[in-house]
């Protein structure tokens, strides 16, 4: 344990739930002085969902973080333990709050402030204005913050862009787009994105359950079939290439398909073999990357 703050600190009357006019001065770890305005009692909600209450906290307007005092919390019977990456505190054999390391300084994302347990009489980072905001991007921030957002000011030298936020990390995280089919062929039949959709959970009048499609990516012309088993799509794939070759006096290049079972199949694959056909294959459950036929 490494802080040097003998008391809580907030520079935030809206924190407090009770609040007393208390003068007085704080003695900073550079050994500069900031004023005290007044006393009361914090609640907050940690991260693991538990109501903390800190009381004796000090109001200091020009401190612009809030502190959690290690001490104060070890004082009062909570056990506070560091390691590299993280902190916990554990109350009555429970751990009610768990928070991490990021800059050299550990912190606590507590509903609506952060709260950092070590002293640092520093201005507020862009980073801290994130996390204030909602975990708005860090370009909007810069953009409309303070001009909409009295008091925020994003001139001084924290504004360095963390790399990782660490609630962002965990509530935003998403899937980028994988590289799609964008780019278009520039004739009929040099690739065609087949699908093979089914079981269908009403069968059609005439007792299929299945539909092949085929889909040219030039013209985007779709040729449907519908089959009554798995086992029909080979024969629908001859039929297509009969049936587009014949009408377009061309061939087809290139067939693109997910590798679903069928198109594995092996009777599948010596058709396509056998007129020099290419067989593109999507990852699985990629069904975007295909970009025409799903
Ligand atoms: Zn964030």
């Amino acid at each position: 344990m490494n802080s040097g703050t003998t008391h809580h600190i907030t520079p935030c009357q809206s924190n407090f739930k009770d609040y007393s006019l208390v003068k007085g001065t704080i003695c900073l770890g550079d050994k500069s002085t900031v004023n005290q305005i007044g006393i009361g009692t914090v609640v907050f909600k940690s991260p693991q969902g538990y109501e903390i209450t800190l009381s004796n906290v000090l109001h200091v307007p020009a401190i612009k973080m809030h502190f959690m005092s290690t001490c104060t919390l070890m004082q009062k019977g909570a056990l506070v333990t560091f390691d590299q990456r993280a902190f916990k505190i554990v109350h009555k054999k429970h751990c009610v709050a768990i928070g991490y390391l990021k800059d050299n300084l550990y912190w606590l994302d507590a509903e609506g402030s952060s709260l950092n347990p070590h002293t640092r009489g520093a201005a507020t980072s862009l980073h801290t204005w994130h996390q204030h905001m909602g975990h708005m991007s860090h370009a909007t921030l810069k953009a409309h913050g303070p001009s909409a957002v009295k008091g925020m000011d994003l001139r001084s030298s924290t504004m360095d862009i963390p790399t990782i936020c660490y609630g962002c990390k965990l509530s935003k995280s998403t899937c980028k787009p994988l590289p799609g089919s964008t780019k278009t062929m520039s004739r009929i039949l040099e690739i065609v994105h087949s699908n093979l959709a089914g079981p269908m959970q009403t069968k059609s009048i005439q007792g299929s359950s299945y539909i092949a499609t085929f889909v040219d990516d030039h013209s985007c012309h779709a040729v449907i079939y519908f089959l009554k088993t798995k086992n029909q799509f080979a024969a629908a794939l001859q039929k297509f290439l009969s049936w587009a070759e014949t009408q377009t006096s061309d061939k087809l290049h290139a067939l693109h398909s997910d590798r679903g079972g069928k198109y594995m199949a092996a009777n599948v694959k010596d058709i396509l073999s056998q007129r020099g056909i290419e067989h593109h294959l999507t990852m699985p459950g990629s069904l975007h990357q295909n970009g025409k036929d799903e």
